[in-house]
């Protein structure tokens, strides 16, 4: 059996086509883009219309078959923007309905999980869910995967993309905020807030800010800390100690959960788990605590339609069926909202 996945929650627009024993036959896609700021959601729409034929006819080369071998078509239902996602999930419902074959929206965040699970190979992970708008410490209990701890504020992506958009870095900021953060030694104390499992990045955004134009356009020299000592700082050392603090907060709720859960196996999945600090220090901790860790593959970690390909067959071969009523876009679903019916 073939699946069609069609992405577009937000800054990305991919299709994946999927085979029932998992193998991912083509993922092709495009990633809006800036000099300097975010992205704009009308933008994105408009990145997202243009490039949607194109990638299309891309993904059917890619993987050498031709729309009447496809028997599955799915799309990412929620959570995202509302507009991006209307761009799948109108031409998913077009191709099913040429195609006549069935339609399955599927959620973005499970879509994360499952292809971490799949290339791992791990049966009942923690799951480290690491995105733009979403930050999540997850494991599956009772039919569902439920939120054991999260952000209380903002994404970590988002986090590290307001941050390095205040820098003067252009979107993704995250990858290039670890390339300047691999430049330094520094580190500036930041807070460092964690209440149990649960974590928040805003006031440290707001304090990076602070420092940061405090010193604008040089962020040469900062008055740092209660003993108001000058350091000399560049943007390398203000990435550097953004990184250590926030993979620090992760890592240890991250641990916190393993140890109430008892699970034996840790999975870093979205846009973030690209980042390798983060799975160095994920890493070290799970040695240290003998758990299986799985960080997954770059190519795999940020939005594409692979991974929107490869949930679909797991819901459709479990036997869910969505009316087109059913299939209509969700802005703000959650991953505990699915009855996970596939395992
Ligand atoms: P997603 O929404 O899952 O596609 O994830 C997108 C987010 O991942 C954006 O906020 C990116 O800045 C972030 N991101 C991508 N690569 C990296 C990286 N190497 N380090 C840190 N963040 C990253
Ligand atoms: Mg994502």
């Amino acid at each position: 059996m073939l699946c069609l996945g069609i992405e577009s929650t937000s800054h990305t627009i991919g299709l994946g086509i999927v085979d029932d024993d998992g193998n991912i036959l083509a993922n092709e896609r495009s990633t809006l883009t800036t000099e300097s700021g975010g992205i704009h959601p009308r933008k994105a729409l408009e990145h997202h219309h243009l490039f949607f034929g194109l990638l299309l006819e891309k993904v059917f080369d890619t993987a050498k078959v031709k729309p009447s071998d496809i028997d599955l078509i799915a799309f990412s239902k929620g959570p995202g923007l509302g507009g991006t996602l209307r761009v799948s999930a109108a031409a998913a419902r077009a191709l099913a309905t040429k195609l006549n074959i069935p339609l399955i929206g599927v959620n973005h965040p499970i879509a994360h999980i499952e292809i971490a699970k799949l290339t791992s190979g791990f049966k009942d992970p923690v799951i480290l869910y690491v995105s733009g708008a979403n930050t999540q410490i997850i494991s599956l209990a009772a039919g569902r995967y439920r939120v054991a701890g999260e952000t209380l504020d903002i994404g970590i992506g988002n986090f590290l993309d307001a941050f390095g958009r205040y820098i003067g870095l252009g979107f993704p900021q995250g990858p290039k905020v670890e390339e300047l953060a691999s430049k330094s030694k520094t580190y500036i104390e930041l807070p460092y807030t964690i209440k149990g499992i649960d974590f928040s990045f805003s006031g440290i955004l707001t304090n990076l800010k602070r420092i940061s134009s405090k010193y604008k356009p040089k962020l040469s020299k900062a008055k740092l800390g209660p003993a108001k000592q000058y350091v000399s700082l560049g943007k390398e050392d203000l990435c550097y100690s953004t990184q250590e603090t926030v993979f620090a907060i992760l890592t240890e709720a991250v641990e916190r959960a393993l140890a109430h859960l008892d699970k034996k196996e840790l999975l870093v999945t979205g846009g973030v788990a690209a980042n390798k600090r983060l799975g160095e220090m994920l890493n070290t901790m799970c040695k240290a605590r003998g758990i299986k860790f799985h960080q997954v593959p770059r190519e795999l970690s940020g939005d594409q339609g692979a991974m929107i390909a490869w949930l679909g067959i797991l819901e459709h071969k479990a036997g869910r069926k969505q009316t087109l009523k059913q299939t209509e876009v969700d802005k703000n679903w959650r991953a505990d909202e699915v009855d996970v019916i596939w395992t």
